[in-house]
Parts: C-alpha cells; structure tokens; sequence
C-alpha cells in the first residue's frame, strides 16, 4: 500500500470514527427504523447551527445533524444510522428574506408552507400598514397565499385601512386572542395547511398560537417590552400542530423581514391594483413615476387605488432601486 493510500484510508477511518462519535450524540434512547438503505423522509421542525429537529412519520421527532441550507417545513431523506440528512426534497414554496449583515446572502425563514398569516392590530401597537405591504410581497414571491389577521379587536373594532386589503383581494380575518372572538373561522381557514405567523411584536401572535394550541404555553410579552424588544423569548423557530391538521410555524425570524432580490422593474407586479391597471399605461417599462400617460397615477388620482397602497410602492420603488433591502 503505498503512502497516498495509506493517508487517505487513515483520513477516511477518522472522518467514519467521527460520524459515529457525532452520531452517538445526536442519538436518543429511541431508535428510528430505516428501512430503506437509502434513508427515509422527514419534516424538518426546527434548525440550529449545524444540527436540526426532524419529525418522522409515526416515530416522533428526533435531532440530527445537518450541513445543507434547511428551515422549518422542509422534507428531507435522512440517514438514521448517521443521524444526518443527506437531501432536500424539492420545495413547493418557500419564504427567505436578506441576511440581515450580508444582503446578498438569503436566509430562508420556512419552507412548503400554504399561508403566510400576517398578524396586526389596529391599537397597541397602532397598524402599520407598511409592514403589511412588504409582507405581501416577500408572501408573493414565496408562492404562499396570505392571510391577514386583525388580532385585539376587543380594543377597537375600526379599521378602515384593512379593508383596502380585502378590495384587492386578499383574505382579512378579525379575532381576539383575549375573547376568543374570530378564532374558529381563524383555525377553519388554516385547517390542513402548513402555516407561518408573520407580524410585527406585541400584536399577539403567541397569544394567538397559545389560544389555537392550549397547553402550548408559549411566553407573551406586554406591549411595552416587545416594543423596547426587550424580549422574543422564542429563539428558534419551532412547528406546532393542531387538531384540524394545521401545521404553525412559529419563527422569530419573520417578526420583520427585508424583500429578497426584488427589482424595480417587477415590483409594480407584487401590488395586484398596480398589476392590473399598468397593462394601460403609454410605456411597457412604465415605473408609474414621473411618465406621462400613467393609467396607475390616474388610478390613484380616482381612488381606485389606495393611496397609502401607491406611496408604499414609491418608498418600496426607491429602496429597490438604490438596490438597499428593507427592513
Ligand atoms: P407577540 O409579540 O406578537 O407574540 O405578542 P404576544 O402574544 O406576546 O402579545 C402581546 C401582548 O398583547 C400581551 O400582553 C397579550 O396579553 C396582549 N394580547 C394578545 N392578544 C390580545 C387580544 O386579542 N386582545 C388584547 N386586549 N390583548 C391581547
Ligand atoms: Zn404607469
């Protein structure tokens, strides 16, 4: 055997010896069944550095370890014996936004999901109708559809700037998570779908996820501290059940979230108003700023559509066009 061999056999019996020590860590009392050699499927429920937890049909959930860019919501082959995944099953959607240090790098925040729910309240905290417009769009580009959700309706039940969102046809529900008002019609339209909550702190997306999912128990903050953010007590992301078949993935990570490689030119294309009104404008490349004939501006000067709607769109236009994400 000559010297190349022998280092390379050596490298290889040391990379086996420590697969197997990881293995060993990873590995709890419960054994999983592989019996296919080529490894069996998993949802994934949680990711952290270097490792995840998966959920194996019928089995339970287990930690294993992985090297590939993965989130919550992923199927997966792993290798039980390793404790490894060894491949990502295609995903039929998926929600990402820019790393918040490099806006090159996109962090994916939750795959396969159905419905982005987008949590607000009218009063404390006020609405921000911003968020909610770049929410749609990143929702948009995910393939997912979008839910809105006004929570705390027992503080006020007025809210005329959500139903612009209704008028463009996106779904709008209301509910208390104190009263329990709207939350059946809420768990109904979630019934069977892989779900994510979205929304900014304090409007109550744990309490909600605690009233959907009793005995869940998940911290809430009072308003005060979410916005003085001196909490998310939910560092990881993490997939909760309930009993109609709705799956809930409850991530820090989308409490606000930057738009991930949109261009100025596509943009008008992720306002559904916008979209339908910019096939009449003069100019095929019309951005419906400055340019003559503009059947978007027209629009907004008759009301057809909503003027906070297009002065998103303009602070949006601008951010994409300087090429700096959002957040
Ligand atoms: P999160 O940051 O979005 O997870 O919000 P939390 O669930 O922690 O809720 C923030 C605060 O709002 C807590 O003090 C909750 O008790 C309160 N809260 C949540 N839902 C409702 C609601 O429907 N009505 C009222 N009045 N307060 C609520
Ligand atoms: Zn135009």
């Amino acid at each position: 055997m000559g010297r190349e061999e022998r280092k390379l056999r050596k490298y290889f019996e040391e990379r086996a010896k420590r697969e197997r020590r990881l293995a060993r860590k990873y590995s709890q009392t419960k054994q999983f069944s592989n019996d296919d050699q080529a490894g069996c499927e998993a949802l994934v429920a949680s990711v952290g550095p270097g490792c995840c937890e998966i959920e194996v049909a019928g089995q339970g959930r287990c930690l294993c370890r992985c090297s590939l860019d993965i989130a919550p919501g992923d199927r997966v082959v792993f290798a039980a014996d390793r404790r490894k995944i060894v491949r990502v099953l295609p995903r039929r959607t998926v929600l990402s936004r820019p790393d918040p240090h490099n806006s090159r790098i996109e962090r994916l925040i939750a795959a396969n999901i159905d419905v982005v729910v987008v949590v607000v309240s009218v009063k404390s905290p006020p609405l921000r109708p911003g968020l909610i417009d770049r929410y749609l769009i990143a929702i948009e580009r995910s393939g997912a559809g979008p839910l809105i959700c006004v929570n705390k309706v027992d503080l006020s039940s007025e809210c005329p700037e959500v139903e612009v969102y209704r008028q463009i046809g996106i779904p709008v529900l209301r509910c208390s998570a104190t009263t329990g008002e709207g939350l059946e019609e809420l768990v109904n339209a979630l019934a069977g779908k892989m779900c994510v909550l979205a929304g900014h702190s304090g409007v109550g997306k744990s309490s909600l996820l605690n009233a959907l999912a009793p005995g869940l128990g998940l911290a809430t903050s009072t308003v005060s501290d979410a916005h003085n953010k001196g909490r998310h007590t939910t560092t990881a992301a993490s997939l909760h059940r309930l009993a109609n078949g709705a799956v809930i993935i409850d991530t820090p990570g989308i409490r606000e979230f930057g738009l991930w490689q949109v261009t100025a030119d596509e943009l008008g294309n992720y306002f559904p108003e916008i979209r339908i009104l910019a096939s009449r404008c003069n100019f095929r490349d019309c951005r419906h700023t400055q340019e003559p004939s503009c059947a978007v501006k027209d629009g907004v000067e008759s009301g057809e559509i909503a003027s906070h709607r297009y002065a998103a769109y303009l602070r949006i236009l601008e951010c994409v066009s300087r090429e700096s994400p959002i957040y």
